[in-house]
């Protein structure tokens, strides 16, 4: 039976609302029942997903059939809830994720719960925005930071705002870095031909030097330093490269650290990185994406040593911390540095001492959004729900797992190891195998739905990358995965 849901066009709400059934208003149905129907169902629908995961393949590519389906333009006519999620279920919902299946490997993606589903269904119904204002969301995004603060070993004066993701966590990064070292008035004059100089190793990943370029300093403004597979980056080399540009007469102004990076899990120094930083007055920003997790576990919080000393930090909740997408955060050390960086005045958002306008500061003033979804509560409540510890022990079972997934490889005469295996991501190949074959192998694997690793390049040669970020995944799933590598190649 389609239920349909009735719409009422009013010009007028204050005299059109008493003629129409009692509690319609505006988009909303005059009788809840359907509605709340549909909506236990899609619950259930989303429970026995979660249930049924493991048995489902990894991947499936969505059919061509539905994907034409899905470029034809919108009717502007509604067709209701009900058939929209009829649709939705049959062509959408079976190819619309990949990553929270356990034999999900490919690239550094969490696997999300069912818990965090249920706080951005809540998150979506109460629909605040926190972009500002005296709302109780602003407070538990404010907890959400002192926590992270804390987790990083942050100083009280910390600051920060929930993000997108760490592309967006490391702009903010790279901007109060910018602010700092030039000053506010950088703001209305622009860096000016400011010869500013920023340094990351040659593992950083690729948002660093966007980063820049959309800083307007441009992606040349970042030295590359060398930083062998699954190791950090080379600290002697990073010395003589600020000296280098000091003598030159250049601006050096920030180093970007990486505390797990994307395509081996290797970690910069960062004690040493930040000793340079203080000797030669550097903003120190650690890309910690998925490494900060490394924080909450005793046996491999050891790798984050001196990020305490960071003036910022990017990471994302969404990878080891298995909040779903999207989920990203940036801590500054001095949290003043970040309302420097972007607080404005504006007479609409103005702020008061009491009623909703007050509460000052907002997230709105700590970065480039205004307008800003509830991110918090999905953050809130799986670091509310799981613990910390708990939270601390899937990075520790990941890595487990990524180095039993190594000890497999480096046994198998067929396979070869490509990097060492620092923390969750393991890269490998057949031996011998030329960079377009490998790449096909792993797009059979893929296609095949038994497993889904991705490629990377490792010293100028093609990778199979196995990157163990999903909770769910376990020895079980890599040793598929490595069986279907060995069974295409013939081993
Ligand atoms: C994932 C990742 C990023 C980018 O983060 P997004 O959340 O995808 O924007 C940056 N740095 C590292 C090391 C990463 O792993």
């Amino acid at each position: 039976m389609a239920h349909s849901v009735v719409f009422y066009m009013q010009d007028d709400l204050g005299t059109s609302e008493a003629s129409a059934s009692a509690g319609a208003r505006g988009l909303d149905p005059a009788d809840w029942s359907g509605l709340r129907a549909l909506g236990h169902r899609i619950i259930d629908d989303l429970f026995d997903g979660f249930e049924g995961l493991a048995d489902a393949p990894v991947w499936r590519q969505l059919p061509a059939g539905l994907r034409a389906g899905l470029r034809a333009p919108l009717d502007d006519r509604g067709v209701g809830a009900e058939a929209s999620y009829a649709e939705l279920r049959d062509t959408v919902m079976p190819y619309a994720s990949a990553n929270n299946h356990p034999g999900f490997m490919g690239w550094v993606q969490g696997g999300g719960t069912a818990v965090g589903m249920l706080a951005e269904l809540i998150a979506a119904g109460l629909n605040p925005n926190c972009g500002g204002r005296d709302h109780a969301g602003i407070e538990l995004e404010r907890q959400v930071i002192g926590w992270s603060a804390r987790m990083l070993g942050l100083p009280e004066t910390a600051g920060g705002v929930l993000t997108s993701g760490s592309s967006i966590a490391n702009f903010i990064g790279v901007l109060a870095a910018r602010t700092a070292a030039l000053g506010p008035g950088v703001r209305a004059a622009g860096i000016a031909g400011a010869p500013l100089v920023a340094y990351a190793g040659t593992c950083a990943h690729g948002c660093v030097p966007r980063a820049l370029d959309m800083a307007g300093l441009g992606t040349d403004a970042l030295r590359a330093i060398p930083a062998a597979p699954g190791a950090g980056m080379d600290v002697a080399a990073l010395r003589a490269a600020i000296e280098a540009d000091r003598a030159a007469g250049r601006l050096p102004f920030l180093v970007v650290a990486t505390a797990g990076s994307v395509d081996t899990g290797g970690f910069d120094d960062l004690g040493a990185i930040a000793a340079i930083c203080a000797e030669f007055r550097l903003w120190l920003h650690v890309d910690a994406a998925f490494g900060a997790f490394a924080a909450l576990s005793p046996a491999l919080a050891p790798l984050l040593a001196g990020i305490e000393r960071a003036d910022s930090v990017a990471f994302d909740f969404h990878k080891l911390g298995q909040v779903p997408y999207d989920a990203g955060c940036v801590v500054v050390r001095d949290g003043a540095r970040l309302s420097a960086t972007f607080a404005q005045s504006a007479a609409y958002l103005g702020r008061e001492s009491r009623g909703l306008a007050a509460n000052s500061p907002w997230p709105c003033d700590l970065g480039p959004e205004l307008s800003r979804g509830f991110r918090a509560l999905k953050v809130w409540m799986t670091i509310k729900s799981y613990g910390a510890a708990r939270l601390g022990a899937v990075t520790e079972a990941a890595c487990a797992v990524a180095r039993a997934l190594g000890a497999r490889i480096a046994a198998e005469p067929a396979l070869e190891l490509l990097a060492p295996v620092a923390f969750n991501i393991v890269c490998f190949a057949p031996r011998g195998m030329a960079g377009a074959a490998v790449r096909e192998l792993v797009a059979d694997v893929q296609e095949s739905g038994v497993a889904a690793p991705s490629t990377t390049i490792i010293d100028g040669r093609t990778a199979i990358r196995a990157a163990i970020v999903n909770h769910r995944t376990t020895a079980a799933d890599t040793d598929r995965m490595v069986d279907a590598v060995l069974a295409r190649i013939g081993k």
